[in-house]
């Protein structure tokens, strides 16, 4: 575990050693900072010797600056037309990477700025790359650092952000047995008592048959392990004043996705402790509010956790279960899991809508492999009628543009309904076809027909008496780094998006 705290230096004498910092980190064009032309000066003399200044992030010694360390960690090119704001983080993360491996614990963040909108949060966004550079996974010693930065008001925010997006990193990377779903309860638990944001966990194995039946089919064959068994954690934040946002979200919690009878097979299994990114990047976003406090806002989630593992109780294909919503779905492949989990989730958000004005509801989800074939690393946001009524989708990746955490944005259309339709009067719903989504096309859209009809919001569209706008977001190819599972750390991708939606827009 890390500890990280960002602190205003609001102080320019900081620069030079007197406000206890030990290095200065220079992210974008150093000899852009007007303000500071004592640093232009030493990066003019140093790119006299070395032809990479400008080019590579690097350390220079400064005598006369805090710590006597100058770390440079260049943009590149802002002005090329399809760069975005993500530059500013990879050169704050290789930036900090050098001044803690140089021993600094409290680097100064300068950030070079940039007048084109597409920059207009680079100082934020260079701040959640050196944080992601810094955090280090609750199961090993961190360093404490001390981060100062400069030219920024307005500190809470980027501290709970930051703390939210740790929470979210934490319960993502946690492996098989440490986050198994009783773990992940616990963690939450903890993580909120105390705070603006109650808590409360549905462990009881009937009430979770009764009342989650599509997540219990999942859970059939973990059931009987008691540390293993699922879990519902239940979120809700309330904030001061009138209200005037209502959001619901719903968190793909699969702690372990064995396939379960449709057993992923030759190597794919291996990284499947990720699949729980979704109800992750919900939990820290609560975290984040909890901490923050905003007025005028109603927040509720709910995380479903299952592991979905192999044994004799295993459910399979063929099988046709009545979902929460009272929708009877005929299973086509136990590895199309999520959709169960969040089906279920999402019927009972739906009852917690209850007359609210606005509603807006997300599922978040690690869902389809799918996503990362038709968008590489990009996350995809796919809206219902009335959310696209209202553009919340264009909106929703306007912002993350600017956050850079970059979405798609797909739409859902009458063949994504076709896909799902029942194949015989047994059933309403088909839940996938028998193979891997990433086989087939629009394999990430179409779940989300699935998702409407079988959480009963197809009740809800426009023109009903209670329209519900909803937005599905796939993040299985963003949740971590590299788009590898096995290795690469949680990115805690869309905490920051969802946090500046909800509260700027
Ligand atoms: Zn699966």
């Amino acid at each position: 575990m890390s500890k990280l705290l960002i602190v205003k230096a609001d102080q320019e004498e900081a620069l030079f050693g007197d406000g206890g910092w030990d290095a200065v980190v220079v992210v974008g064009d150093a000899n852009g900072l007007e303000s500071h032309p004592e640093i232009g000066q030493l990066v003019a003399h140093a790119a006299h010797v070395d032809a990479r200044i400008g080019k590579e992030p690097l350390m220079l010694m400064a005598p006369g600056l805090a710590g006597g360390r100058l770390v440079l960690a260049p943009t590149g090119d802002l002005d090329n037309e399809y760069e975005d704001v993500r530059r500013f983080a990879e050169a704050a993360q290789a930036g900090i990477g050098i001044a803690l491996r140089a021993g600094a614990r409290a680097p100064l963040l300068l950030v070079s700025g940039n007048d084109d909108l597409r920059y207009s949060q680079a100082l934020e966004v260079a701040l959640m790359g050196a944080g992601h550079e810094i955090y280090t996974p609750f199961d090993v010693s961190g360093p404490e650092v001390t981060l100062g930065v400069l030219g920024l008001d307005e500190v809470a925010r980027v501290n709970a952000l930051e703390n939210g997006r740790i929470a979210a990193r934490d319960l993502c990377g946690g492996d098989p047995e440490q986050m198994a779903p009783p773990a992940f309860a616990d963690y939450c638990v903890e993580l909120f008592s105390d705070t603006a944001v109650s808590v409360s966990v549905i462990d009881d194995p009937d009430t979770l048959k009764a009342d989650y039946p599509l997540l219990s089919a999942v859970a059939r064959a973990s059931f009987a392990v008691e540390r293993h068994a699922p879990r519902v954690v239940r979120l809700e934040y309330v904030g001061e004043g009138v209200i005037s946002r209502n959001w619901f979200l719903a968190g793909k919690g699969v702690t372990f996705d064995t396939g379960g009878a449709d057993l992923k097979i030759g190597g794919a299994m291996a990284g499947m402790s990720r699949d729980k990114g979704g109800a992750a990047a919900v939990a820290g976003l609560m975290a984040t509010l909890a901490q923050l406090k905003p007025k005028g806002v109603r927040v509720v989630a709910e995380l479903g956790l299952v592991r979905n593992s192999i044994g004799s109780e295993a459910f399979v294909p063929d099988e046709i279960i009545e979902s929460h919503a009272g929708v009877k779905v005929r299973i086509g492949n136990t590895d199309a899991e999520g959709r169960l989990v969040l089906a279920d989730v999402l019927s009972h958000l739906r009852e917690s809508v209850n007359g609210c004005e606005n509603p807006v509801m997300f599922s978040l989800a690690t869902l389809t492999g799918h996503v990362g074939r038709a968008y590489g690393p990009y996350s995809a946001v796919i809206e219902n009628g009335v959310a696209r009524g209202q553009a919340l989708g264009g909106q929703l990746q306007m912002v993350s543009e600017i956050w850079g955490e970059p979405f798609e944005l797909s739409r859902l259309r009458r063949e994504d309904f076709a896909q799902v339709a029942a194949r015989s009067p047994s059933e309403r719903l088909l839940s996938s076809n028998n193979g891997a989504s990433v086989n087939i096309s629009r394999g990430h859209q179409f779940p989300m027909a699935f998702l409407v009809q079988a959480s009963g919001l197809d009740q809800h569209g426009l023109g009903s008496d209670q329209p519900i706008a909803y937005l599905h977001l796939d993040i299985a190819a963003s949740s971590v780094e590299k788009r590898d599972p096995l290795y690469g750390q949680p990115t805690a991708v869309p905490v920051a998006t969802l946090l500046a939606n909800l509260l700027d827009h």
